[in-house]
């Protein structure tokens, strides 16, 4: 385990001013697990201002005074250093009113939220773990600093950070932490839907997505109620083995870890099917049916994801994928149409969310993955050659029309008719072919 060379000069330039520094948290936990960290986290009984003399030939930030938290630039490297603080009085579940800055480090490790997240290293690699931290990591698992009631009526985000970590670090929540995560889910709309998002975001990627998705769905449903009537939602559908709620967290999980668009393409399986329970059908030979799902899904995911304050693009490109998502793809022409409206990288995660979507159904229904991805190769393939899909890919544009003698809207309607028979092969895209066309076609 090795202290890079910024942390290692920020450290012993804290310790040679005569404080104390530690690195916490987040890179201490994934150090000793073996697993990539991100950033630094540093712990220090330095106060603000004093960590601010220290630093004064870097470039340092204010990022938090208040609450004790200093930014420092090395070689472009930002590392947040804390003042050792209690954490004072909450009465918003949200943060406290107010922080005490302490110099025992037994005390500011005592406020942090999981024994996994509570352990101190010094720059000798010493480790300072006074909650069986290191211990709840070997047995993989996730446990609340002190008593989980109160830390999470301090503080409901942790309810979610919670179930997050265990998602992401495939780690199991001990049971009276996982009881008051359940009891006390309700605390969670006092938290800001900002820090939901990027938790929600978070959690869908984890290895353990699926099981926590199952065991905690009531956390699910406290952030996107919508989806609970989805909970057991029973398909009647030779296609399903899932109910709705099931069927939606596996084809989460299905999403392969790495590809392009994963945390979009997650998120959009997560509320692929939420239009289901409102537009079920039983009919008389007991078979459900659901159809307008995928158009009354994708406006409701916009909702959700609008009330989530995603950006615009994340919530155009879930609304799109929902909106066509158990539309049939079979021909080469419907592939250019779809490429012509949300461009080859919407048309790839298109047949990603496909793709996951059968993987969470009977496993014959599989097969016809091997078809998905034929259309993907043939989508890059169109792509590849420029085939035309776009009006301004045509051998003509609406100079050529006016000069022919169109006007006003009549323009754009021969330019979509011209491409039209274009992507379905009626007509070459060549200057010659096209003009002729347009010019007997003129109204
Ligand atoms: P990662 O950065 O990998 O998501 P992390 O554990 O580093 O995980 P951060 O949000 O970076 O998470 O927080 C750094 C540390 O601050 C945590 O490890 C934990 O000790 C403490 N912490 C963060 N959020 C809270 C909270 N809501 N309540 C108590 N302690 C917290
Ligand atoms: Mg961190």
């Amino acid at each position: 385990m090795i202290i890079e060379n910024n942390c290692r000069f920020i450290l012993s330039a804290l310790e040679n001013a005569g404080f104390s520094a530690y690195i916490v948290g987040g890179c201490v936990r994934d150090m000793l697990m073996g697993i990539p960290m991100h950033d630094y986290d540093i712990t220090t009984d330095a106060l603000p201002e004093q960590i601010i003399e220290v630093f004064s030939q870097q470039k340092v930030i204010p990022t938090g005074i208040k609450h004790g938290t200093v930014t420092v630039l090395l070689n472009n490297e930002p590392f947040e250093i804390t003042t050792f603080r209690i954490d004072g009085e909450y009465t918003d579940s949200r943060r406290p009113d107010s922080v005490v800055f302490t110099d025992s480090l037994r005390e500011d490790l005592a406020r942090r939220d999981f024994t996994i997240n509570a352990i101190a290293m010094d720059l000798n690699g010493n480790i300072y773990d006074y909650f069986g931290g290191e211990n709840d990591i070997k047995n993989k698992i996730i446990r609340c600093v002190g008593n989980p009631e109160e830390r999470f009526t301090e503080d409901a985000l942790r309810i979610l950070r919670a179930v997050r970590f265990s998602s992401v670090l495939g780690f199991t929540i001990e049971e009276n932490t996982s009881n008051a995560i359940h009891a006390l889910k309700n605390r969670l709309d006092n938290i800001s839907v900002e820090r939901i998002s990027v938790e929600l975001v978070k959690l869908l990627g984890g290895i353990n997505a699926l099981s926590v998705l199952m065991e905690y769905r009531d956390i699910i449903g406290q952030i996107i109620p919508e989806l609970i009537p989805a909970f057991d939602h029973d398909q009647h559908s030779p296609y399903h083995k899932y109910d709705v709620y099931e069927h939606t967290a596996r084809a989460v999980n299905a999403v392969p870890m790495g590809i392009d668009g994963e945390n979009i393409l997650r998120l959009t399986m997560l509320l692929h099917d939420v239009g289901k329970p409102a537009a079920y059908r039983l009919d008389e030979n007991g078979r459900g049916h659901f159809k307008g799902h995928a158009q009354i899904g994708a406006e409701m995911a916009k909702n959700i994801l609008q009330r989530l304050k995603f950006d615009n693009k994340t919530i155009d490109t879930v609304h799109e994928i929902i909106y066509r998502h158990s539309d049939e793809i079979e021909t080469e022409k419907q592939i250019k149409r779809i490429i012509n409206q949300i461009g080859l990288d919407g048309f790839l995660m298109l047949i990603e969310a496909k793709k996951a979507d059968n993987s969470a159904k009977h496993s014959f229904v599989l097969a016809e993955n091997d078809e998905f991805n034929r259309f993907a190769d043939i989508a890059r393939r169109l792509v590849a050659e420029e085939s035309c899909m776009s009006i301004s890919q045509l051998a003509i544009n609406g100079n050529d029309l006016i000069y022919l003698g169109y006007s006003g809207k009549n323009i754009g309607i021969c330019l979509n008719n011209l491409l039209d028979a274009v992507m379905d092969e009626m007509l070459a895209n060549d200057r010659d072919t096209l003009l002729k066309y347009a010019q007997e076609m003129k109204p």
